[in-house]
């Protein structure tokens, strides 16, 4: 891989490797007026996510491609200062979609396995670039793309390989992207760095924060529930769906059989999947109605241990002895209702 290929995609471990040899200090980046396009560029690379959820930029000189690298530096400093979780969410996506664009294009086989053994995934190809990998490779990629031709039944596996195309293999990749800038973010920043940052920092709060109050759906959206008692495994998986980030069936069907458990109105669940990528109203009906059965008894919401084994546990202190997603939020209203009653006493 080279400077080109880092820059498209910023994440591999040869990026980093170029960053931290490169001559230009992070102090100097953040400060020296003669950086100044460069950290512009970071910001409007996360403007950009903000917006459209991908950056529709791709870089082919060395000198250009550096200065792309030098602000994917910058614009991970000002998500991690922010600390938003959406914010975070919706850059590590505009990453991943932008490295897809990279990744399909590459013609060379020893730089595609490469890049590939880079982010985790071991494949083999043959003459023709016909990609086979294991499948236990495949499930921990393929397991949050939920559209049918993902699922491994609808895949021949040989001798515990499969056989995919160039672009799923892209696909793929491209979501261990996203993973892997999610988990990165945020990262410790130093104070004078922060300080050094803040008009960037400012301008991208405040696009958050128009956002925020002009999103359909936000608080209003919930009504009769209470967004500030989900427990941290909805509320993540909620902030997922706004990134429009793809979810898992596991947790989908978490996300639904919770909300219509503390009592949703079907139409509104339906509302809330409405962000998703693969929305497709028919199917997310089928699958609400199906949780809520037509007998009144809904589907309860997967325990806590099911929720981990699914890896859709974020368990936090607060969930302490918790067995249950609603009985988190049940004890959680339960408290703020009776703060409530403590108050009007006063
Ligand atoms: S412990 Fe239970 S309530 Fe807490 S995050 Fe995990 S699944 Fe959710």
């Amino acid at each position: 891989m080279d400077i080109i290929d880092f820059a498209n995609i910023p994440c591999t471990s040869g990026a980093l490797e170029y960053l931290r040899k490169s001559d230009i200090g992070l102090n100097d980046l953040c400060t020296q007026a003669a950086f100044e396009s460069i950290r512009s560029t970071g910001k409007e690379r996360i403007l950009k996510a903000l917006k459209d959820g991908a950056m529709k930029y791709r870089r082919f000189n060395k000198l250009a491609a550096e200065k792309e690298l030098l602000a994917y530096s910058i614009a991970r400093i000002i998500v991690s200062c922010i600390n938003n979780n959406y914010l975070t969410k919706r850059y590590a996506l505009a990453v991943a979609r932008s490295s897809y664009e990279h990744i399909k294009d590459l013609k060379n086989a020893v730089l595609l396995k490469e890049l590939a053994a880079d982010l985790g995934i071991s494949i083999r190809l043959d003459d023709i670039m016909n990609v086979s990998m294991h499948f236990t490779d495949y499930i921990r990629c393929a397991h949050v793309l939920h559209e049918p031709k993902w699922k491994l039944l609808n895949r021949t596996v040989k001798q515990g390989m499969l056989l995919i195309s160039r672009d799923d293999l892209a696909h793929l990749m491209e979501e261990v992207v996203r993973q892997k800038v999610e988990s990165g973010l945020p990262h410790e920043v130093p104070k004078d760095i922060q300080v050094a940052l803040e008009p960037y920092i400012a301008e991208v709060m405040e696009i958050i924060n128009t956002r925020a109050s002009k999103q359909s759906f936000s608080r209003e959206g919930f009504s009769e529930v209470i967004p500030d008692c989900f427990p941290p495994c909805i509320s993540a998986a909620i902030a997922d769906v706004q990134a429009n980030v793809n979810l898992s069936h596991t947790i989908r069907f978490a996300i639904t059989s919770f909300l219509l458990n503390i009592g949703m109105a079907p139409e509104k669940v339906t509302k809330i999947f409405r962000a998703s990528p693969d929305f497709k109203e028919q199917a997310t009906n089928y699958q609400i109605s199906h949780i809520n059965r037509a007998s009144g008894t809904t589907y309860t919401c997967p325990a806590c241990a099911t929720m981990a084994t699914n890896g859709n546990c974020p368990r936090t202190a607060l969930c302490k002895k918790i067995e249950n997603p609603l009985v988190y939020y049940r004890r959680k209203v339960w408290m703020e209702n009776k703060k409530r009653v403590v108050q009007k006493q006063v």
